[in-house]
């Protein structure tokens, strides 16, 4: 199918963007990477009468490390993410997320702000965000103001983005010595969605979990964070018996959705399997830990 009619703009700056917007109101959309706005315009799930491209502004683009935390622009693509060895070294979290985001092709494209705004509550780096306790800028006509990743998500392609605002870029804190993090996820092949996720960023004190965010996506409307688990894990290093009561704690936390993928129960066991396998991977890294492909494998 095709896109409804709509006008185009090229934003050359941030203000011509934000002046568009202003015009234009609730009509306008901007496209970053178009990698999930045309297929809605394509399939006429969405119809903006103008679009504001974005793709020129220089500004929004880069990884630039800034003493105690990493700068992205909101345009830089997801390949750049993905091979940047600044990522790598000092949030190797999200280095591990960009494995798991689309294929190739769409990653050439897609933008790290498009992937935020977006919202998609099976995404990757949201939830990613959230377990950095990541800040992301945003710019409207009365200047710009910070939203904590906690604040951003606000629920099904929902976020704090208000009407006339866009998302500028995201202040990643550095792992510190003590930070370990991991994330892993199950879907049906690889690149596809989750079903269920989970990013997951601690400090440690030796084996002892001093501080830790785990951060579900694909299980609700937006990335949960599971306050209850971590809380039953402070003070505690990793054992076989600390696993038993996992369950029973992220029932606290988390109450998944029922879907044609898969049931609530199912999603609620696939999430202790998640845990089951990320916090041995935090406790000891250089562990013998089960494999991706060992317990893939998912059945209704
Ligand atoms: C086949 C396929 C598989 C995919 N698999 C995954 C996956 O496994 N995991 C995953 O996370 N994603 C996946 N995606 C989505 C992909 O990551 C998209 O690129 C991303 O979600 C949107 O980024 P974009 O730059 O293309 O944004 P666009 O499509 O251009 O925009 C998306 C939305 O964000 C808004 N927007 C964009 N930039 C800004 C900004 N700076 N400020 C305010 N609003 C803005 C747009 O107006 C629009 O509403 C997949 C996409 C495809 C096509």
């Amino acid at each position: 199918m095709k896109a409804y009619p709509f006008d185009y703009i090229r934003a050359e700056s941030v203000d011509d963007v934000l002046s568009a917007l202003d015009r234009y109101g609730t009509e306008a959309r901007i496209i970053a990477g178009g990698q999930s706005l045309m297929p809605m315009l394509n399939f006429r799930l969405a119809r903006p009468e103008v679009l504001i491209d974005i793709n020129r502004l220089a500004e929004l683009s880069g990884i630039e490390d800034r003493g105690d935390h990493i700068r992205v622009g909101a345009l830089t693509r997801h390949v750049d993410v993905a091979r940047s060895p600044i990522i790598a070294r000092h949030v190797p979290v999200v280095a591990e997320a960009m494995t798991h985001v689309a294929h190739p092709a769409v990653r050439n494209r897609g933008t790290l702000g498009g992937s935020l705004c977006l919202a998609d509550p099976a995404a990757e780096l949201p939830a990613c965000m959230v377990a950095l306790g990541a800040d992301l800028v945003v710019a409207g006509n009365n200047g710009r103001r910070t939203v904590p990743a906690d604040a951003f998500f606000m629920g099904m392609f929902e976020t704090a983005v208000d009407d006339g605002e866009m998302l500028i870029e995201v202040l990643l804190p550095k792992s510190g010595p003590g930070t370990r993090s991991a994330m892993d996820e199950v879907a049906r092949r690889h690149g596809d969605y989750a079903i269920v996720g989970a990013a997951a960023v601690a400090e440690m004190d030796g084996p002892a979990f001093r501080d830790l965010r785990l951060v579900y996506f694909g299980v609700e409307d937006k990335p949960i964070l599971a306050r209850e688990t971590a809380a039953a894990l402070i003070g505690q290093s990793w054992s076989p018996a600390l696993a038993e009561d996992l369950k029973s704690t992220l029932a606290q936390d988390l109450s998944p959705n029922d879907d044609s993928q898969a049931s609530s129960a199912m999603r609620l066991h696939l999430a202790d399997v998640l845990a089951r396998r990320l916090l041995p991977r935090l406790a000891d890294p250089d562990g013998p830990h089960p494999s991706r492909t060992e317990n893939e494998s998912v059945s209704r």
